[in-house]
Parts: C-alpha cells; structure tokens; sequence
C-alpha cells in the first residue's frame, strides 16, 4: 500500500511538474509585466534619447527589447565606485547588453550578477595600461564616459559597452557554461571556421577594419568584431563579407536590414 502511495506521488510529481512550473513562470512572467508597464515611458524615454538601434525598430520589436531591458536590469546588482549613479546608467548599460541578445533565446547573462561602473579609464591588476572596460569571475565593469562615447558614436568603431557584453556573452556560454543558448554555441563553430582564418592573418601583421587590438587573442576578435558589427557595419560587410554573415548568422540580426516597415505604417 505504502509503495503504490509512493508510486502514486511520485507519478503525480513527474505530471504535474511540467505544467506546473509552466504555469508559475508564466504567472511570474505575467507579474513582471505588469510592472515593467508602469515603467515603459520613462524606459523608452531614456532608450530612444541615445540608442539609435533602438529607434530603428518596429512597435512590437521596441517593446520587446524595454522588456526584456527592463528584466535585465532587475535581475543585476549595480555598483557605483567613485561616481554619482544617476537613473539611465543601469537603463543604458541594460539595454546594450539586450541590443547584442537581441536576435537569440537567452539574454540574462545570469552568470553575472554584479555590474561595476566607474567614472573613467582605469587600471586594473598588474596591467599598464588603462582599462575602459573588463570582465572577469566577479562581474561586468564599465567606464561610464567611455560608455557614453560610445553609445553618442563619438568614438567611430568603439562602443565598449557591446564589447564588454560581447565578453560576457562568450563567458555564459563557453567559459562558466551557465547559460547556453543553444543556437548561439552551434553556431559559433561557423563563425570561427570563417573567423579564425582572418585571426590568424591578422597575428602575421594583416591589416583590416577590425584594427590591431583585434589580433591581440580571439577574445578580443571576438569582442572587437561584435563592436564594429554594430558600428560600422557596412564597412566590414564591405571589407570583410564573409565574417559580417557570420556574425549575423549567429547573432541572429542584421543591422543594416533592422525592419522599419511596422514603424513607419504604425
Ligand atoms: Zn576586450
């Protein structure tokens, strides 16, 4: 009798398990939107003010994008050293991340609970030189002027925030493996057959758009060739076709073709 309980609860555990936390998450979900209603206008305000990405996206695409800002921004733990933290800062550095996930399934960096911001340049370990920006075990960490410069584009290529998150998206995925979206690590062996060819040209001294910093190591390729995706894209599509479909290929988006069709008829 005792065994066919047991049987019986765990039978009802296993049938019950999937719907039900379906069915929490989707409550949850639901709750969280609420909320982030209440938020919408003060998140658009600040996105549409500097991020021309954003702009450029349909209705339901820029909705979906505060969402999911907005989700990501929750889920963090803001850190300010040395300088006064103001409302857009953690609403900026959000929504770059989310500009970058844009196109794939997992976009939290969960891994990532902690983001630093810092004022400007700063040194960092046994380093000379200045950082604007790194990612290491125990966070995300921004220089917010240099941040901003390149959110502006008043740096042409830079934008050491998609860097930073181009960073933490290779983490999440291959480093800790905390958070794997599975098209993105598929995908990124295609990358790399089109990529690593380039590298290893640029370690032999060839010169392209990407610049000298990008063959330094393939971390820094990689998180180089996310910013200049974005900034210049049709420059590397020019230069460089073959890596610009690779990138977007995993990626997932094309930011020469984002669609304004919606917008412009809406
Ligand atoms: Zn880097």
């Amino acid at each position: 009798m005792e065994i066919l309980l047991i049987f019986l609860l765990v039978l009802g555990v296993v049938v019950i398990h999937g719907p039900v936390s379906n069915w929490i998450t989707t409550i949850y979900t639901q709750r969280q939107f609420k909320h982030f209603l209440s938020q919408e206008t003060f998140y658009h305000s600040i996105i549409s003010r500097y991020l021309k990405y954003y702009n450029r996206l349909n209705l339901e695409d820029q909705r979906k994008f505060l969402f999911r800002t907005y989700l990501f921004k929750k889920s963090k733990r803001f850190h300010y050293i040395d300088i006064t933290e103001s409302a857009e800062m953690p609403i900026l550095v959000s929504a770059v991340s989310v500009q970058l996930t844009f196109g794939l399934d997992k976009y939290m960096l969960n891994y990532f609970k902690d983001i630093y911001v810092l004022q400007d340049d700063y040194h960092y370990g046994f380093y000379s030189r200045p950082f604007q920006g790194h990612v290491d075990h125990s966070g995300i960490y921004l220089s917010w002027d240099n941040f901003m410069k390149g959110v502006k584009g008043m740096t042409p290529n830079c934008n050491v925030g998609l860097h930073e998150m181009g960073h933490a998206l290779a983490y999440v995925n291959f480093i800790t493996q905390t958070e794997e979206d599975k098209h993105f690590k598929k995908e990124f062996k295609n990358f790399s057959k089109v990529a690593r060819p380039i590298f290893n040209a640029m370690q032999e001294g060839q010169k392209n758009i990407l610049g000298d910093y990008a063959g330094t190591n393939y971390h820094e390729f990689w998180a180089v060739s996310v910013e200049i995706f974005f900034e210049n894209p049709i420059r590397l599509r020019h230069e460089l076709p073959e890596l610009y479909a690779a990138i977007s290929k995993l990626l997932r988006q094309d930011p020469i073709v984002i669609n304004t069709t919606k917008k412009m008829a809406a």
